[in-house]
């Protein structure tokens, strides 16, 4: 499909180990550029504070859309990498340790119109199902150039950054040790790091849902 993102584009399941399909920019379009520009200061020196910030000429909107993009696509892979550990029965609510657990709710659905308490699996699964089904709106993230982004753009932002955070919480804190028996500790770290900086750099992640992961942020980041 032609246009600024190419999101229509997937890998099959079967390619890459991810939990869900992985998006891909279409290659030529803006979006493919800026997505090449981001990756590439990653994989060279690394200052992943200074990475985050907005390219001159670059549109803020844009930018953010494209990590938003390259964040699920990479929280997916993780997820993917212990998806196997995390079941129902080992994981019986989606929690952050003992002194956080979320609740799913999705006003759009049916089923999930109050706040419900999921095994962490099913939860996982629902919230990256709805990041995809947002990032795939064209009415969110405008795929023809020349469309603008909504006035709700940032807000919608916000609440999906929010949600795969929640990700992170719950894999560092119960399968952090999964993660290392698999040698995937350092490539997570790393990815977290990007995460963390992006979304301080444009304040998009309230203080307070940052909290569980606070002292092992303080230790990485700060
Ligand atoms: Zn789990």
């Amino acid at each position: 499909m032609a246009g600024r993102y190419g999101f229509a584009q997937f890998f099959s399941r079967d390619k890459v180990k991810t939990f869900k399909p992985k998006k891909k920019f279409e290659q030529g379009t803006l979006k493919f550029n800026l997505h090449k520009q981001a990756n590439a200061s990653l994989s060279s020196g690394i200052d992943l504070k200074e990475v985050v910030r907005l390219p001159p000429q670059e549109d803020l909107n844009d930018w953010i859309a494209v990590h938003v993009v390259d964040f699920f696509n990479r929280i997916n892979l993780l997820y993917g990498t212990i998806c196997e550990y995390c079941t129902e029965e080992t994981c019986t609510t989606m929690s952050g340790g003992p002194r956080y657990e979320y609740q799913w709710c999705d006003t759009d659905s049916v089923k999930y119109k109050r706040p419900t308490a999921l095994p962490a699996p099913k939860y996982i699964s629902l919230l990256m199902d709805w990041v995809e089904s947002q990032i795939n709106d064209e009415n969110i993230f405008p795929v023809k150039v020349g469309v603008p982004f909504p006035k709700n753009y940032l807000q919608v932002v916000k609440k999906l950054l929010t949600r795969l955070y929640r990700v992170f919480v719950h894999v560092y804190i119960h399968h952090f040790d999964t993660l290392v028996a698999l040698g995937a500790e350092a490539h997570v770290n790393t990815c977290y790091k990007h995460f963390y900086y992006f979304v301080v750099e444009y304040s998009l992640v309230d203080k307070k849902e940052l909290e569980p992961l606070r002292e092992m942020t303080e230790k990485m980041c700060l």
